[in-house]
């Protein structure tokens, strides 16, 4: 049994928490949110009074925050001065590569292992124990880590040293974002020609437009019945969402000069419709403003 601090148990982290009980660790959490740490008691866990109080005696810290600002100000004010000698931190958040890798510095200036591992495969993959790993930093913590990520993953995968896990999240959410869109064209166009939607879907699904917007989350109605299309773009993953992970690619592109014009192109778009319309959506209701619905 190891002893875990989770800190961030929303949407992502408190499954993922659960998931560790379920598996016999004892987790103690913190959220800002009171409701969420009533469900990490009802599931078994220890709520902490703060970040500094869930770290004091653990031997694995998981953060699992919204943003690059966060996980700074939890790191700085509650992990760095409170965590035992020797824990190892994870860090699971979607943030920006710049401050994942200078948080680790910092970890590591102070003697600790830290790694980032960014997650794909969304609330639902958090409950059935499922996601995605994609994980930067030293082979030492990845060793360690990799008991408990089997827990809360399906796919654990090691991308290289300090920030390569969350390299990889963007690169991925990067050609998601753009494909979605395409795929969402594609659709439009279709209703303009008179051309079924199925039949695009049975041809293309199985033809060179073929890929996971295409095929797993088809942004109309009918062809895949579990896709937010289906149930009035119901999340999923936001579109607010997707727009983060956009302007985190287009930041780190500009950071190394990295030409990504669709990119670019596809984050201006979710940034129209997150302000124009509603972020809360999923990120597939992109298909409304492609065919001006
Ligand atoms: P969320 O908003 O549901 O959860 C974040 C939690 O962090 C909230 O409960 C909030 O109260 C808590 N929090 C914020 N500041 C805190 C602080 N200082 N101390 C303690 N708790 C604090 O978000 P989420 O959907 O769980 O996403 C978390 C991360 O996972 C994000 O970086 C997101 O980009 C990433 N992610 C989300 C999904 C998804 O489908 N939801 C998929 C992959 C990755």
């Amino acid at each position: 049994m190891t002893s875990i601090a989770f800190i961030g148990l929303g949407n992502m982290g408190f499954p993922m928490a659960k998931n560790l009980l379920g598996a016999g660790h004892a987790v103690c959490g913190f959220d800002l949110s009171a409701d969420s740490l009533e469900k990490l008691e009802a599931a078994g866990g220890t709520a902490a009074a703060s970040a500094a109080d869930a770290v004091r005696n653990a031997e694995v810290v998981i953060t699992m925050l919204p943003a690059g600002k966060h996980v700074r100000a939890v790191y700085d004010d509650s992990v760095f001065p409170n965590a035992a000698a020797g824990a190892l931190f994870i860090d699971c958040s979607t943030i920006d590569v710049d401050t994942s890798r200078a948080v680790a510095a910092d970890a590591a200036a102070k003697g600790f292992l830290m790694l980032d591992a960014p997650v794909s495969g969304g609330t639902g993959g958090a409950e059935a124990g499922t996601l995605t790993f994609m994980v930067g930093g030293e082979d030492a913590a990845f060793e360690r880590a990799s008991p408990l990520l089997d827990i809360m993953g399906a796919t654990i995968v090691h991308a290289g040293g300090s920030g390569s896990g969350q390299a990889a999240k963007i690169c991925n959410n990067m050609v998601l974002g753009i494909s979605m869109i395409a795929v969402s064209e594609a659709f439009a166009l279709a209703d303009r020609l008179g051309l079924d939607r199925q039949k695009l879907f049975d041809i293309s699904s199985k033809s060179s437009g073929q890929c996971w917007a295409m095929t797993s989350y088809c942004p109309v109605p009918g062809p895949v019945p579990t896709s937010p299309a289906n149930r009035e773009y119901k999340p999923g993953f936001t579109a607010a969402m997707m727009l983060k992970d956009l302007d985190l690619a287009q930041q780190a592109a500009e950071s190394v000069n990295a030409i990504t014009p669709m990119g670019k192109k596809a984050a201006e778009f979710y940034g129209k419709f997150v302000t124009e319309r509603d972020g809360n959506l999923d990120f597939s209701a992109i298909f409304q403003k492609v065919r001006g619905i």
